[in-house]
Order: C-alpha cells, then structure tokens, then sequence
C-alpha cells in the first residue's frame, strides 16, 4: 500500500494518497474546482488556469489540476485573490472566444462575475468556419485553446499527432500542419479530439447540420448503449438519437479500456443502421 500525506484545505485537514492533487484532494474536502483544460482521460495540460488556489508559502497560485499534494501543505480555495484570477480567466478567454457551445466557460464567467466585454476584441472571433469534410467542423471562433485535442490526438490516446498549436498569442490556434485541410492532413478521422473538445469548436457534421437547421434538441436526444461490431476489441458505443435516428456515437469515458475514445468506424460509419437500400 502506497503511502498517504495529510494537508489542510481551507482550514480542514483531508489525508489523501501520496500522488493525488490537490484539485483530486479538494474533491474529497468537498471544495469543487472549475476547471476548463482538464479531463478525467487526458494528462493536465496547464493550459487554462481556471483551477489556480492559493498555497501558503507560495508566491504564485497553484494550478491545482497538476500539483500534488504534499505533507503539510495549507490550500486556499476560495480566497478573493483566487476569485480574481479565475475571473480574469474567463474575461479573457469570453474576448476571443464564443462561449455559445461552452458551458464549462460560461459556469465559471457566472460564478465568477467576469465581464464579458472587458477584454473583447481579440482575433478568433473572426476565424471561418471550416467544413472540409463530412464527418466533423471546425468552428475556431469557438476554441479556447485547452489543448484537449491535441493531447487525444497525441500520446494520450490516438498517437496520430495530425493537429498541433500554431501562431503566438492572438495568432494561437489548432492547426492541422501548414494550415492544410483536414482531408490532406494526417487526421484518420476517429472524432477523439471531438469527443474531448469542451466547447463545441470541434463538432460532429450531423450535429452541426442540425443546429443550423434548429432542429438539434438535446433534451429529446436518447442514448443507448451497445457494443460496436466492426471487429473484436468489442469497444463500448452510445447510440445518441434523435427523431429516431443516431445523430452522434460516443463512448462512455468512465470505461477503463477505451476511456471514451473510439476509431473512425465506430464512432462515424453507423449510416448503414439507417439506411433505406437493402
Ligand atoms: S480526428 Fe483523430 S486523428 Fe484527426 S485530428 Fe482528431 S484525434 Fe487526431
Ligand atoms: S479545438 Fe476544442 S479541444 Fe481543441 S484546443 Fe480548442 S477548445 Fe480545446
């Protein structure tokens, strides 16, 4: 058995295994942590620092998504200093981003009373929409730059490495090599960045057709679980539909093989389901 440190949070003394973090022994104190770029599945990237707490002794906030928790450490979770940071978090990223597709971001702009038009005017606002392909759209006005997808697309579970983070500063963006097409990348399609992707800047073609034509309906949309039948790894699929037809596949991301992810053929190749030709 792997030993245990003991730390205080916001004054109570919570006693986790050495290696949790701090945001994981937060939970476990009951103190809930906004977070933005992290995911269960994927390794922290740091990119967000909308899980930042205050650490006695420390001179800067502490990401607590990635920190582990040590003997002895004092975490502030809620300190007016750490209410400010998360707000200029969100103030920041609601001025160059659409939070439209977001509910992680406008959560965290709501209990932090961020001003959306503080900062407004950065550059992806004005990204255009990419629809190169018929699986999934990459709407980049839309991105916070989490780094979600580039982590699924990388060792984290795909290993195909096709998008990366390109530019500086407002210029930062996702990008498939040279500002290539999808299809002329070397993306193979399995839709992980977009099961990942926490605001809707990659989505699949079928939802996105139908939110445009506003007949996408969340609260009427049924999931059914069933296991995918290309070939025999037997991987985990959800069925979501809508109006009697799949509308999107995912993959729970609470299932310890898969972790949510999939391959082109389970995730996009359930037309033939509904297919009227016999
Ligand atoms: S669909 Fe798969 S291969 Fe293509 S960019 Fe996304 S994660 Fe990478
Ligand atoms: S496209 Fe989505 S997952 Fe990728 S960095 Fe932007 S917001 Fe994150």
């Amino acid at each position: 058995m792997g030993s245990s440190v003991s730390l205080k949070i916001d004054g109570r003394t919570v006693t986790v295994s050495e290696g949790t973090t701090l945001r994981e022994a937060c939970e476990k104190a009951e103190h809930s942590i906004p977070t933005l770029c992290w995911h269960e599945n994927l390794t922290p990237a740091n990119a967000c620092r909308a899980c930042v707490v205050e650490l006695k002794g420390s001179r800067t906030l502490v990401a607590s998504c990635s920190r582990a928790a040590e003997e002895g450490m004092e975490v502030m979770t809620d300190t007016e200093r750490v209410q400010n940071a998360r707000k200029v978090v969100a103030e920041l990223l609601l001025s160059t981003s659409d939070a439209s597709l977001a509910p992680d971001l406008r959560r965290l702009a709501e209990e932090s009373g961020a001003d959306a038009e503080r900062f407004r005017g950065g550059s992806n606002w004005d990204q255009p929409v990419r629809v190169d392909n018929e699986l999934y759209v990459r709407d980049l006005s839309k991105c916070i730059l989490c780094y979600r997808c580039v982590e699924a697309c990388g060792t984290d579970a795909q290993n195909t490495f096709a998008i990366q983070v390109a530019g500086r500063g407002f210029d930062a963006h996702i990008d498939a090599g040279f500002g290539r097409e999808l299809p002329e990348s070397d993306c193979v399609f399995c839709g992980n960045c977009v099961a990942v992707c926490p605001t809707g800047a990659l989505i699949g073609k079928t939802e996105w057709d139908l939110r445009n034509e506003g007949k996408w309906d969340e609260t009427r949309i049924s999931t059914t679980r069933t296991i995918c039948s290309y070939c025999g790894v037997g991987c985990e699929l959800e069925l979501n539909v809508l109006d009697n037809k799949i509308v999107k596949v995912t993959s729970p991301m609470d299932n310890p093989i898969t972790q949510g992810m999939l391959c082109v053929k389970g995730r996009y190749g359930y037309e033939f389901v509904q297919s009227e030709e016999a």
